[in-house]
């Protein structure tokens, strides 16, 4: 029928349309669009050599290169699914998600090289010399299908795959430029990890919008500082922890007016943080979302980076946020989890029907995530649930007390977790890494002036460096064995 729900294959499409834009610049090289496509036609024949096929289920073990995008777009082109893999895993945790993926044979960088019983492994040096095979590219995309999958993080738990499909993709990349906007020369940083929704989400804005990428195979805080001053970037996805040490590499030193958006997700955005950035004039725009929604699902319009500082904005234009306790609608400023709908919203974890029915419920996606939505809409995220500390009755939110501790000079990261106590039920607990010496009474007394008491540490234990995983993101579980 005429009206199946399909778009043309996005990269195509904007080879055709825009063939000599840039589309990557990777390691001092440009790439246009046009070289982008060709080089995936010639992977993706490449692919079906090693009898890659529509429907097949491919791993992908990668840092971020432009290979990398080679091989994602090409198995696009084949149909076939791409499973990205976390590169910090150990080869029992990637045992672990290329079993429960079912996946065909797994592609990865020749120092990345594991072998996993049963299943084949393919090194980007073997794939590069391998024959072309004549095969049917895909000229289209059925919105319905799954393009990707991708496991959470597992900040809280086991990882789940989910199954993004090409319509997530889709409206994901719509609703966020239907808040951005697009400018003439718009060229967004990517030095966030592909195997991340943050990083593949501006791989398929790359293409469906018609923009470039500065693409690092690793971030570094001069280069990327330095692409922002240098290289025309317009746009960068960081998140709390990048943005740091991108402020202190600054100095006094400031982006060109031209540098449009720092788009800071994935975890609490700290406010001291985003005060230095007002007042060095950096255009700071908080956003929330989750693998599971495919990137951001709200986001601070500009208009309101200013007025709202803290808060994640209101739902994209194709979302809806609604904020739930005890089964009901919250009434503003009153706290509850962070609920959402929208096109952009997995269908479901792969394999596991339990976990997807109590994630949705009646079309809307529990996140798990506390917040509240002050009266004129706007979401402020307060922390995951299960990192809620409640101390004598009260809740504390470990995101807020870092924020305070992060912001004492001496402190260069910090951790807070709820500890056991006879009294309490449970007291916060703070792990700190110093930049220089401070005692462990003068953070108390620094708290005390900022936080209510029962939100002061009643412990501070000095470490090296925290837990973090790949997206930088602090592993309270691990601060919790720790205790
Ligand atoms: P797992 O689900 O396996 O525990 P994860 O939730 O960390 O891992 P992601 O999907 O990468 O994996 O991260 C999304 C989560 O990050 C959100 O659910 C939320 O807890 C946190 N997050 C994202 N944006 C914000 C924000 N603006 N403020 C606070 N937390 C945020
Ligand atoms: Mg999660």
């Amino acid at each position: 029928s005429a009206n199946r729900n399909e778009t043309p294959n996005w990269l195509k499409q904007r080879a055709f349309l825009t063939p000599n834009r840039l589309a990557i610049r990777y390691e001092g090289k440009n790439y246009s669009f046009l070289d982008l496509h060709q080089l995936v036609e010639k992977r993706a024949r490449q692919l079906h050599q090693i009898d890659i096929k529509r429907g097949d289920t491919v791993g992908l073990l990668m840092k971020n290169s432009l290979e990398m995008v080679i091989n994602i777009h090409a198995l696009m082109y084949l149909g076939a699914v791409n499973v990205l893999l976390n590169t910090r895993l150990t080869a029992e945790e990637l045992l672990w998600q290329i079993n429960d993926a079912n996946i065909k044979c797994v592609i990865c960088d020749d120092e990345l090289s594991v072998h996993f019983p049963g299943k084949k492994v393919m090194t980007l040096s073997e794939l590069k010399l391998c024959d072309e095979k004549e095969a049917a590219l895909d000229d289209s995309f059925i919105l319905d299908d799954v393009a990707t999958i991708m496991y959470t993080s597992g900040t809280t738990g086991k990882p789940k795959g989910v199954q993004q499909t090409f319509g997530n993709h889709w409206w994901s990349a719509i609703g966020s430029v239907l808040n951005l906007g697009l400018k003439d020369g718009d060229c967004w940083l990517l030095a966030v990890p592909l195997f991340h929704i943050s990083g593949l989400s501006i791989l398929m804005r790359s293409v469906i919008y018609g923009i470039g990428i500065v693409l690092h195979s690793s971030f570094s805080a001069k280069e990327a500082n330095r692409a922002i001053k240098n290289e025309g970037v317009t746009i960068a996805s960081v998140v709390t922890a990048m943005l740091n040490d991108m402020l202190q590499e600054l100095g006094s030193d400031t982006y060109p007016k031209s540098f449009r958006c720092m788009l800071l997700g994935g975890g609490p955005a700290p406010r001291p943080i985003l005060e230095q950035c007002r007042e060095k004039e950096i255009p700071v725009f908080q956003t929330y979302g989750m693998t599971e929604t495919c990137s951001q699902i709200a986001t601070l319009a500009p208009e309101f980076c200013f007025s709202k500082l803290g808060s994640a904005g209101k739902p994209l234009f194709p979302a809806q946020i609604r904020i739930v306790a005890d089964g009901r609608d919250c009434s503003p400023n009153e706290e509850g989890e962070i609920v959402v709908k929208g096109p952009n919203v997995t269908p479901g974890y792969l394999h596991r029907p339990d976990a997807t029915n109590e994630a949705i419920r009646d079309g809307w996606f529990y996140t798990g995530d506390l917040g509240y939505l002050d009266e004129e809409g706007f979401l402020y995220v307060l922390d995951r649930r299960s990192d809620l500390i409640v101390s004598g009755g009260e809740n504390i939110y470990p995101a807020e007390v870092e924020a305070v501790i992060l912001s004492h000079p001496s402190v260069k990261d910090v951790g807070v977790v709820g500890k056991e106590n006879k009294k309490w039920g449970k007291v916060p607990h703070a792990f700190v890494v110093r930049s220089e010496e401070v005692s462990e009474e003068e953070l108390r007394q620094f708290c005390l002036k900022k936080l209510a008491k029962y939100k002061v540490p009643k412990g501070f234990t000095f470490v090296e460096s925290l837990p973090r995983n790949a997206s930088k993101k602090l592993l309270r579980r691990k601060l919790k064995e720790w205790l």
